[in-house]
């Protein structure tokens, strides 16, 4: 592409932008009305403004001006008189500014360093020249790559994109069910033609929307059912009950009785574990309800019966934790375990691993290091994967490998609603356990907007004093459109100010593992107060002396991922706080949406509302985290179409099973794309 050299395209790549397809499924990550016109005299800093008038007073100064070479300014003046200071920097010579004549200028509203607020950059378009398109679509691009270029991309991959291999529909299908083809969607969302209902396209809800998310899903609910066909005729280990083996004794001896849900769902494993049949379970069950003691029951369970287990969690210091907990309560059942993770080296790295491949330890806890190319199990009966939209489904089929009849259990916090559930993992059985242990405090939750935000750290304040901990979070990464948010490191900064004497530790994505682990650690063992950090402490951490958490710029993530947040504290006996502090510039319907979790405290009333206002792609684990690579499943309100696209699907197989047909042929592309992602149910299943 002309405009794209070396640099632009390594910044494009590293986003997952490479081909002239992957920038078809980059759609707008929001839309600007240009129909809309704003008066100057109501300008606010932040917001994206459309304004009319006419360009005046341009001066250009050419010498050096901070870290820029040249400053041109000028003013633009609307219909009611009022002026609004407009700056570029660096512009190219030949650049020209229409004065006199009527001009729409689009962009960001900040603060100007003189005092008042300015334009910096914004886009110029000469009304006169009938060249303002009516709705613009902003992108999510790494910094350099301009709008505009984004635009001509995504306008050249149209205009070469063949018209029927690019849905997985075939066409007999979707004229059948009055779906939109897939070039044709994909054309409306990036280029808006004039007549699009403003609000529609917004909120992801057009029918070009629902025709790409059925589209996927039906690709999708392809490869589940394929997967399916595979995995019934495999045969697992079948592991023998004991009448008073370890786990029986194990479940009588806790310290506590386990819940109805808990007592359910360890039969239904049980029945599944005997079996000669292959166990794919997914067990889903809200933070808190008690995951970890199925997971100790069922790897003793294994142990019994002369087979070996594997829990695999996310983070080193959720596997150390399952680890320490396990010897804590099931040391004493008579069969070993053992922790592998990257810290674990040298000698006793070595005897691990022996020891493993021999089949002596029956029990071991680990994180990626499990599925290194150096360990080799004896006798895998049970592989369970913790927080499983964690991992990238190639890192489960490694788990699952080791041991070719391993029955699976895999776990997970995300509050998917059942029938989503259901739907989505027509390959999977699922248990739920929808039951909390008794005696928790709900956790209070209050909304904030920036600059109301005093509340939070005074409560930060008081806990800290009163010897407890707190977490504070940040969105690390911005994207340039956006930027100007806080960073962990300026949160950090800012918290050292607010609460003097506090020891403020930072964690986040792009610090070494080894470092990261050492500021949870100190975090968890007290050596800290509080925890500036990303989203990264979202998975399963018990820290039982954290009662608040902060999360500023709430409004840009999940209803889920909050609740997973939230769920880090009032562990422990004291009753636990979260804050969501919302961006001064986020709107109203975006308040609305977080006081969603100030009214419920249950993770399935969240997943409800998450999926009704912004379809299931929270719940599914993000594109980034490799949990699925679905684009448009985001664009699903009703669970109903995942339902309609696994019947297309089943229709669809039926006819041409083994996808041989040429009207097969955009589902035998799209299905490959789906396992090029990562995505590859085949080895899961
Ligand atoms: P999660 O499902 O989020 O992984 P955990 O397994 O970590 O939850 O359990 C959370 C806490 O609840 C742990 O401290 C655990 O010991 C405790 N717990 C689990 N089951 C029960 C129960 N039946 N009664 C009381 N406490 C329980
Ligand atoms: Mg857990």
């Amino acid at each position: 592409m002309r405009g794209v050299g070396p640099k632009r395209a390594d910044a494009l790549r590293e986003r997952g932008l490479v081909t002239l397809g992957d920038a078809l499924a980059h759609l707008p990550r929001r839309y600007l009305d240009l129909r809309r016109r704003d008066p100057i005299a109501g300008l606010r800093e932040g917001i994206d403004a459309v304004i009319e008038g006419r360009l005046e007073g341009l001066t250009i100064r050419a010498r050096r001006y901070g870290r820029f070479r040249s400053v041109s300014r000028a003013w633009i003046r609307d219909a009611a008189g009022a002026r609004l200071r407009v700056v570029w920097f660096n512009l190219p010579s030949y650049a020209e500014f229409p004065t006199d004549e009527p001009v729409l200028i689009v962009g960001r509203i900040a603060a100007a360093p003189e005092g008042g607020l300015q334009i910096v950059h914004p886009e110029v378009y000469r009304l006169a020249a009938g060249e303002t398109p009516a709705i613009r679509p902003i992108y999510a691009l790494p910094a350099g790559v301009p709008q505009r270029l984004f635009g001509e991309i995504v306008a050249a991959a149209l205009r070469r994109a063949p018209d029927d291999r690019i849905g997985a529909i075939p066409a007999e299908l979707r004229a059948r069910e009055n779906l939109l083809g897939a070039r044709a969607a994909l054309a409306r969302l990036h280029q808006p033609p004039a007549d699009t209902e403003f609000a529609a396209l917004a909120d992801g809800a057009t029918d070009a929307h629902r025709a790409l998310a059925m589209d996927e899903m039906f690709a999708f609910q392809l490869a589940l059912a394929r997967d399916r066909v595979r995995s019934r005729a495999r045969a697992g280990a079948a592991l023998e009950r004991k009448a008073d083996g370890a786990a029986a004794r194990f479940l009588a001896a806790l310290p506590f009785r386990p819940t109805a849900a808990q007592i359910k769902v360890i039969l239904e494993v049980d029945t599944e574990l005997a079996s000669a049949a292959q166990m794919n379970r997914l067990l889903l069950g809200d933070v808190g309800s008690g995951k970890t003691l199925i997971a100790f029951w069922a790897a003793l369970r294994a142990a019994e019966s002369g087979w070996q287990a594997a829990i695999m969690a996310p983070t080193e210091l959720l596997a150390e934790q399952h680890f320490r907990n396990f010897q804590r309560i099931a040391g004493g059942c008579g069969y070993l375990s053992a922790l592998l993770t990257a810290s674990v080296a040298g000698a006793e790295r070595a005897r691990i691993l022996r020891a493993l491949e021999r089949g002596e330890i029956p029990i071991v806890f680990g994180t990626h290091a499990l599925i290194q190319r150096s360990v080799r199990l004896a006798r895998l009966g049970l592989a369970v994967i913790d927080e499983q939209h964690r991992f990238g489904v190639f890192d489960r089929a490694r788990l699952v490998a080791l041991g070719a009849q391993a029955n699976v259990l895999l776990m997970t916090a995300t509050p998917i609603p059942r029938s989503l559930a259901l739907a989505l993992f027509r390959n999977l059985d699922v248990s739920i356990l929808d039951e909390m242990p008794p005696g928790r405090a709900p956790i209070v939750t209050r909304v904030l907007r920036e600059p109301e935000s005093g509340e939070a750290y005074a409560a930060m304040r008081a806990e800290v004093a009163a010897g407890h901990r707190a977490y504070c979070v940040a969105p690390l990464t911005e994207d340039d459109e956006d930027g100007g948010g806080a960073s962990v490191a300026a949160l950090a900064k800012n918290l050292g100010r607010v609460l003097p004497g506090a020891r403020i530790g930072t964690m986040h994505g792009r610090m070494r593992a080894a470092e990261k682990e050492r500021v949870m650690r100190d975090f968890r063992d007290g050596r800290l107060d509080v925890l500036a950090a990303t989203t990264i402490i979202e998975v399963g951490i018990d820290v039982p002396e954290a009662t608040v958490i902060v999360v500023t710029a709430a409004e840009r993530y999940g209803l889920a991922q909050l609740h997973q947040l939230r769920g880090r504290v009032g562990r422990g006996g004291a009753p636990g706080r979260c804050f969501l502090i919302a961006s001064a510039n986020a709107g109203g319907q975006a308040l609305a949406r977080l006081e969603t979790l100030a009214r419920s405290s249950s993770g399935a009333d969240v997943a409800h509302e998450d999926l009704r206002l912004r379809g299931p792609g929270d719940l599914l684990g993000s594109r980034q985290s490799g949990a699925l690579a679905l684009s448009f499943a985001a664009f699903i309100r009703d669970p109903a179409i995942i339902s309609r696209a696994a019947d297309l699907a089943a229709e669809w197989l039926a006819r041409d099973p083994k996808l041989e047909l040429e009207a097969s042929a955009g589902a035998r592309a799209a299905i490959r794309k789906l396992l090029n992602s990562g995505f590859s149910l085949g080895d899961i299943g």
